[in-house]
């Protein structure tokens, strides 16, 4: 691949850049937004709507589609997450490129970790400084640079910022699909590894609900007439654990809430397991061996058994469109000096949502740091510019 000088000559922009890259990180993170707190996420949107308002494009704010849960008594309610940032510029590029990352955390605003403390080894830690508030700092200093470069006009572009992917993603997952037909290729700002490697592919995840209800009755004088919910689906939850034979695809049976009254026989309970799996076979397989399930102990007598659920992250494979992305981002490592390495990973990202709808994307632009998802989460401030700089060559490698 080769590079525009001129191109290479305008990252340097980045270069004195880490402070004022930071001090937006610190001042996201210290700013609840964890999915639930919708005035916290909207006082981040806000914020970023400064900041992405600056680079020219459209900008809009799209509501996220409410969504259906099941509660631990068995009735549907419905969710709500936050709004969806969306920006768009150059749609006529006959190149469009899709930049997505989240605002939430998942930290709710009663957790105790709410602030940034800069370590003695110079890490910030921080909630959300990796996932994803440093991610979509990354994302906005790599387009100001690709703007002020000369390939500016060459590459169209698109910006998601959505409010509940530490949720799923559940009202913002019909937005993401809708446009990612949109554009040719996908990068998301989800925390690289500690030590830079990129995520090639993703495991699919799903989540289901198993509702049993079975028929109350008083232990001394009727216990016959009662149909136990809770052992039934204390049967249905060890059938599902022992499916755990192939360590690509798991079964975590993750909570059972039903019962009450020692001297009643329950008829309510509701278990909640979490899958994962490689490929859309496997997907394939599970879908079949719970609705064999179901089927199985609706036969029970006096017992009924819903499920309720689905692989809302569909597994992200190696294809050719990632293969492509891959050794793109592997050159433009190259020109900046960077060796890029690659690893899978079970966890389940936006990045598998954008494959499902066909958009080749690689998923782990963001910082360096670790520990996500607890108050340890840090941040590698030295690795904001490289990062920036790496996104902002892949942005312009797609216009020259
Ligand atoms: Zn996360």
């Amino acid at each position: 691949m080769d590079f525009d000088p001129a191109a290479i000559e305008s990252l340097n922009w980045l270069d004195d850049k880490q402070d004022s890259m930071l001090s937006l990180i610190v001042e996201l993170c210290d700013i609840n937004s964890g999915t639930y707190n919708l005035p916290g996420i909207e006082k981040v949107r806000d914020r970023l709507i400064e900041e992405f308002s600056t680079l020219g494009g459209e900008l809009k704010v799209v509501d996220s589609q409410p969504w259906m849960t099941v509660d631990d008594q068995g009735h549907s309610e419905e969710g709500k997450s936050g709004p969806i940032l969306h920006v768009t510029k150059w749609p006529d590029a006959e190149t469009k490129v899709m930049l997505c990352i989240h605002m939430d955390t998942v930290y709710g605003a009663d957790h105790h970790f709410q602030k940034c403390v800069t370590k003695d080894d110079g890490t910030v830690n921080g909630p959300g400084v990796i996932d994803a508030k440093g991610g979509v700092v990354v994302m906005l200093n790599a387009i100001r640079t690709l703007e002020a470069s000369p390939l500016a006009g060459k590459v169209g572009w698109e910006v998601i910022l959505n409010a509940d992917e530490e949720i799923g993603s559940r009202g913002s997952d019909q937005f993401i699909r809708s446009r990612a037909p949109y554009c040719d290729a996908g990068l998301l700002f989800e925390p690289s590894l500690p030590d830079g490697t990129l995520v090639s592919w993703r495991k699919g995840s799903g989540n289901f609900a198993f509702i049993v209800r079975g028929k109350s009755a008083h232990t001394g004088r009727d216990f016959a007439k009662g149909r136990n919910a809770l052992a039934a689906l204390s049967r249905l939850c060890v059938e599902i654990d022992e499916l755990n034979t192939d360590p690509d695809i798991t079964f975590n049976v993750g909570r059972i809430n039903g019962g009450g009254a020692l001297n009643a026989v329950p008829d309510l309970a509701v278990g909640r397991v979490n899958v994962r799996v490689v490929d859309t076979d496997q997907q394939k397989m599970v879908q079949e061996k719970f609705a064999g399930l179901v089927e199985k102990y609706n036969e029970l007598d006096g017992i009924s058994v819903e499920m309720n659920g689905e692989f809302s992250s569909p597994p992200k494979p190696i294809d050719d469109g990632v293969r492509q992305m891959q050794s793109r981002i592997e050159s433009c490592g190259q020109q900046l000096g960077m060796e890029i390495k690659w690893r899978g990973t079970g966890g389940a990202s936006d990045g598998n949502r954008f494959a499902a709808a066909g958009l080749p994307n690689i998923d782990t632009l963001g910082p360096r740091g670790d520990h996500i998802h607890s108050d340890q989460e840090f941040l590698i401030p030295e690795s904001l510019v490289p990062r920036a700089k790496l996104a902002a060559l892949v942005l312009m490698s797609f216009g020259s």
